[in-house]
């Protein structure tokens, strides 16, 4: 049996009626920039992220560089992130106008070190961007804490975090503000590009409309110079349809990764996903570590089993930072993991034959 990584048909056709719905109601209102359906997606997601303010926008890499612009991030600044993630989280800062500075994971969660981002921190530092990779979030109360020491601000990368929450809290509120992602495939995934920002300060969020938008609210009131990034109405309304199913798929997703976590622990040299203590983890990815990695994804592969690097080259080490000249070295854990990570299929709707079939996969490789 062919287990895929994700099955975003099936998703679909189990809500056919609801996202066919969605999208005719669009047309028929042509409500396809703006209007109704993206002003109600904004609300639905706020209140869901425990915000007062979403602003949609076209991707979560523009919800980056959108937030970084209001922050007013100059030349000569600098911005610490992880050096485990997805490239948009360092390319936005350069965007912007900032210089990148790398830090190392903790060595467990995948997420970014406190103590590397406290080591990182100069008289040009202007702010931290931790991700909350996979799914479990950064070490907030370290972070938030070395900000507030140091005058930092800080905005959560949310882009694989939906609905996670840190000792209770929802993250994306604990930063000035957090970006999110809808890319199809993410927790919650439009059927297109999608993004937002999200803050609980008005000003802030006025400004980053702005700034997506034109540089204006109203129709030819250009209060700055702003750029375009707006979320289209069949891609609002497809979002408003599946937001009522997210807290199930994550439900889904996280018992499908506690059935990995037990059958996975008991097989030699497997490295489940470690969770830290107060953190939940919505499994956006379920990545376990192997020492022989690639013998094992391609011993699943040749089974059908679809898998993922997640990702193959920890962000300083690629060609893109090449300027920087940083080794390998310096970022032990993320280097180490680069070579031992592997994703295994993780959906909401994944089966337990499904993922029998995973283990069972696993298991014959190991012995
Ligand atoms: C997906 C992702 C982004 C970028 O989102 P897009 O919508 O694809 O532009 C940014 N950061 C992280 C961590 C992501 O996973």
């Amino acid at each position: 049996m062919a287990v895929p990584f994700a099955d975003l048909q099936l998703q679909y056709q189990n809500i056919k009626g609801e996202i066919d719905a969605a999208i005719a109601a669009v047309i028929r209102d042509n409500a396809f920039i703006r209007g109704p359906y993206v002003e109600r997606f904004e609300r639905e997601f706020a209140k869901a992220a425990s915000v007062e303010h979403c602003v949609s926008c076209a991707n979560g890499t523009d919800a980056l560089y959108l937030a970084m612009s209001a922050l007013k991030v100059k030349p000569g600044d600098e911005v610490i992130t992880t050096a485990h993630s997805w490239i948009s989280t360092s390319a936005m800062i350069t965007h912007a106008g900032a210089a990148v500075k790398f830090c190392d994971t903790d060595g467990s969660t995948f997420t970014i070190d406190p103590a590397a981002v406290e080591a990182a921190i100069t008289p040009r530092t202007v702010g931290i961007i931790p991700v909350h990779l996979y799914g479990q979030p950064a070490d907030m109360d370290a972070i938030m804490s070395i900000a507030k020491k140091h005058g930092l601000w800080v905005i959560e990368d949310c882009a694989q975090a939906h609905l996670a929450d840190y000792k209770g809290r929802m993250v994306g509120t604990f930063g000035d503000a957090a970006t999110y992602s809808f890319y199809p495939g993410k927790n919650l995934g439009a059927m297109g590009d999608a993004g937002a920002v999200v803050t609980s300060d008005a000003a802030f969020a006025e400004h980053i409309a702005m700034l997506a938008r034109h540089g204006g609210i109203v129709k030819h009131q250009h209060q700055i110079e702003g750029i375009n990034s707006r979320l289209d109405g069949m891609q609002a309304a497809i979002l408003s349809a599946k937001l009522r199913h997210l807290t199930g798929w994550t439900r889904a997703r996280q018992e499908a990764a506690r059935f990995y976590d037990a059958a996975l622990n008991q097989i030699e040299g497997v490295q489940v996903p470690q969770l830290a203590p107060g953190r939940s983890h919505v499994y956006h990815l379920y990545t376990i570590k192997h020492a022989k990695r690639d013998k094992l994804a391609a011993h699943l592969n040749l089974r059908g089993i679809q898998t993922a690097i997640n990702y193959p080259t920890a962000l300083p080490l690629l060609p893109a930072y090449q300027r920087l000249e940083h080794s390998s070295a310096q970022f032990p854990n993320a280097y180490g993991d680069q070579q031992s990570i592997l994703s295994l299929p993780m959906f909401a709707e994944i089966t337990a034959l499904q993922q029998q079939e995973v283990v069972r996969a696993v298991r014959e490789f190991s012995t």
